[in-house]
């Protein structure tokens, strides 16, 4: 595979943005083999992804998901149903170098805010990592168990605004700025409380 980026190499991460409540902008780069996982957050009003016509759409999907063994970035889990790739910067770009590979559950992660209004995940602090939490999840999943009974396995610490979901999503939005995108510092992570496809049917 070509990589345009590899002679001329730019920078890791993306500008930094800190702000007061520990919401900061870091943003691995396309070439991320090095691809991190962190609860991420959109600024719904600064950026939001235009696809092209569906057709067009579904061609860059399969360049995608054949180039990536269709195996998620985030957690490395395989599943040949329900993939989504994933834009890893926010430059509107829908080529394949700025699209990865990403389960339906790391992309919840990847969407905080959408998904806490939803009410599919809540935010905890973890001495886990985020991937972590996902494959143990995932794992949980996979052997019966309720997320409820997961989450309580894991006996994690709440994260802020417990249970008010949708009032952090929107001050996260809000403390953004001019941010596109943004993720949570550690020790914050995400739990799913309501997701309902974890790709192993
Ligand atoms: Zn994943
Ligand atoms: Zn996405």
């Amino acid at each position: 595979m070509k990589r345009a980026t590899k002679n001329n190499q730019k920078p890791d991460l993306l500008e930094e943005y800190d702000f007061s409540k520990g919401v900061r902008g870091k943003y691995a780069k396309g070439d991320a083999d090095k691809f991190l996982l962190r609860p991420g957050i959109t600024n719904p009003k600064l950026w939001f992804p235009e696809r092209p016509p569906k057709a067009e759409w579904d061609r860059i999907r399969r360049i995608v998901l054949d180039r990536d063994n269709h195996s998620c970035r985030g957690c490395g889990h395989h599943a040949l149903r329900f993939m989504h790739v994933h834009h890893l910067e926010e430059t509107g770009e829908n080529t394949p170098q700025n699209l990865t590979t990403i389960c339906v559950a790391c992309h919840a992660v990847l969407h905080i805010g959408y998904n806490l209004g939803l009410h599919v995940i809540e935010i905890r602090k973890s001495p886990l990592s985020q991937v972590e939490i996902v494959r143990r999840s995932r794992d949980g999943v996979r052997a019966g168990l309720s997320l409820a009974q997961i989450n309580k396995s894991f006996n994690l610490k709440p994260g802020p605004y417990v249970p008010d979901s949708i009032q952090y999503a929107n001050d996260l939005v809000n403390q953004m700025n001019k941010a596109p995108r943004a993720s949570l510092d550690e020790p914050l992570c995400a739990v799913f409380v309501n997701l309902k496809r974890w790709q192993i049917e």
